[in-house]
């Protein structure tokens, strides 16, 4: 079944600025076409200083009104669990916007990226009225307290590969910590984030504490060096990331957090007796998406007396991954989300090849009307192959052998990139090596993409430094106020 697209489907583009679709005067448009079937989207309005000025005034005014602030737990949560509700009634367009938007197929966004999303809204929700400043008797005369304030105005920057995920990881405890938040979606996957700010207002939010517009790396570089922001969040690219560190506090300083990318690694052992739920986790983890997703897992790290078992597996696996038409049921991988990344991917197989790599690649049937890359599988991936450190973001799995646990943490370890990692092993005391020894900020053993709203997610070395989700995000929105009370 194919899902259809309704003649009257409405994608709003304006940005969304003080509680309104805001359209500017002189406008500079960013021409989108869709990766499906070159559907006709709206263009992208690249918001200069004057835009992000109002948002950033209207972030500031919502906040010293102290309206939001000063709401109770209790009637922010409600305002939040109207808001996810409403997201729920228009699931089903949201995600055809998302599809349409990124390529990626219908039924993961209507079946997992955005019921995840609101689930990180319910999440948050029900944490607000939880969380608790601590206090310390210091003696019998005074005591301190230790209590958790809102940066105040605050913005934040993401990618584009599941567009309501990130942004709701970071809108959500940044708004109810108290302060406003300007999102800056990218420009491959803006309209989602449009729709789901109006339906927060509609819920009862006030105007000015999200505002989300709308542009380029040029329209996230004048928010990012705005005077009136005071904390920065950003998800995508180590690249960008390094770049926004650099120029966030160029004039005045301020609290940065970076979610980069990975070149994450599954290693097995030959102690690991599931290899084949191994290989059907692998194939769906690594090419689910075209492997357009941040903690994929890029890197096989096998020992050698496992390895040809397991690669049988793991092509038979491979082969119900094979790239289809985004609008198909049917079809639980869509297309790469433009022509540029298609070319990025492209080049890096090219490498992979011109550095004589051995590789299969999957193509039986693939769907020709988007843009699509097979998955491929470089089954001996040479020591110093380009392949192994850069992130590629695309279906590109490489693999490499080991005979002893030492050397299979060298080689997870000689990416400069550190976000997830997992190892397959059913001995206790070898897998107790490998979670103290493995840099990477999110271990899983025997399993992978586990993702509890509870559990934080993020990475170390080039991977960044900030951490979403759970009960921890709070602290990473909010700054410590230490108070000393005296008889
Ligand atoms: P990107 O770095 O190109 O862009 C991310 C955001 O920054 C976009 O909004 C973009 O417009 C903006 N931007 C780009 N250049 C900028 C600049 N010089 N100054 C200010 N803003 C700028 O990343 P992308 O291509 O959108 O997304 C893919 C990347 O995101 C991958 O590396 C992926 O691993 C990473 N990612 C990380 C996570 C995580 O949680 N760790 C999650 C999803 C994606």
């Amino acid at each position: 079944m194919k899902k259809e697209i309704p003649k009257n489907l409405k994608i709003e583009n304006r940005p969304f600025i003080n509680g309104e679709f805001y359209l500017p005067k002189k406008v500079d448009l960013i021409k989108k076409k869709s990766p499906v079937n070159n559907y006709n989207l709206p263009d992208i309005i690249n918001c200069g200083e004057k835009e992000i000025d109002l948002a950033v005034r209207s972030g500031g005014k919502a906040f010293n009104d102290g309206d939001w602030k000063n709401f109770s737990p209790k009637k922010k949560k409600n305002i939040f669990l109207s808001a996810a509700k409403s997201i729920k009634q228009n699931l089903k367009e949201i995600a055809l916007i998302d599809c349409l938007e990124t390529g990626r197929s219908i039924i993961n966004f209507e079946r997992d990226s955005i019921p995840k999303s609101i689930e990180v809204i319910e999440y948050f929700a029900e944490s607000i009225d939880k969380i608790y400043d601590t206090m310390k008797p210091l003696n019998i005369n005074s005591l301190g307290l230790i209590t958790r304030k809102p940066y105040g105005v605050v913005a934040s920057l993401t990618s584009w590969n599941d567009p309501l995920v990130p942004a709701t990881w970071k809108a959500c405890p940044a708004i109810l910590m108290g302060n406003s938040i300007i999102m800056k979606p990218s420009e491959n996957s803006t309209f989602s984030l449009l729709k789901v700010a109006e339906l927060f207002f509609k819920s009862g939010l006030p105007k000015g504490v999200l505002n989300v517009i709308t542009g380029s790396s040029s329209t996230g570089q004048k928010l990012v060096k705005h005077h009136g922001t005071n904390a920065i969040y950003f998800t995508g690219s180590a690249e960008t990331g390094r770049k926004i560190s650099q120029i966030a506090s160029i004039k005045k300083l301020k609290k940065i957090s970076l979610e980069c990318g990975g070149k994450s690694c599954f290693i097995i052992t030959k102690k690991c007796k599931s290899l084949k739920k191994a290989a059907k986790i692998l194939a769906k983890n690594i090419f689910y998406n075209q492997g357009q997703i941040c903690s994929a897992p890029s890197r096989l790290i096998i020992n050698n007396k496992v390895k040809n078992t397991f690669l049988k597996y793991l092509y038979k696996e491979t082969n119900k991954f094979i790239p289809g038409d985004p609008l198909d049921y049917n079809s639980e991988v869509g297309s790469i989300v433009n022509k540029n990344q298609f070319k990025k991917i492209k080049k890096y197989f090219k490498i992979g090849v011109k550095e004589k790599n051995k590789y299969k690649i999957f193509n039986k049937k693939i769907w020709k009307k988007s843009i699509n890359f097979p998955p491929v599988i470089f089954y001996e991936t040479k020591k110093n192959s380009k392949l192994l450190n850069n992130e590629i973001f695309g279906p590109i799995l490489t693999c490499q052998y080991f005979s002893t646990n030492e050397e299979a943490i060298e080689i997870a370890n000689s990416t400069d990139y550190g976000l997830a990692s997992a190892i397959w092993s059913d001995d206790f005391k070898e897998v107790h090596y490998f979670i103290n020894k493995i840099e990477s900020g999110i271990v899983h053993i025997n399993s992978y993409g586990e993702d509890d709203n509870s559990i934080p997610f993020g990475g170390i070395k080039e991977s960044g430094f900030g951490r979403d989700k759970s009960i921890n995000a709070f602290n990473e929105f909010s700054y410590i106020k230490s108070i000393y009370f005296k008889k």
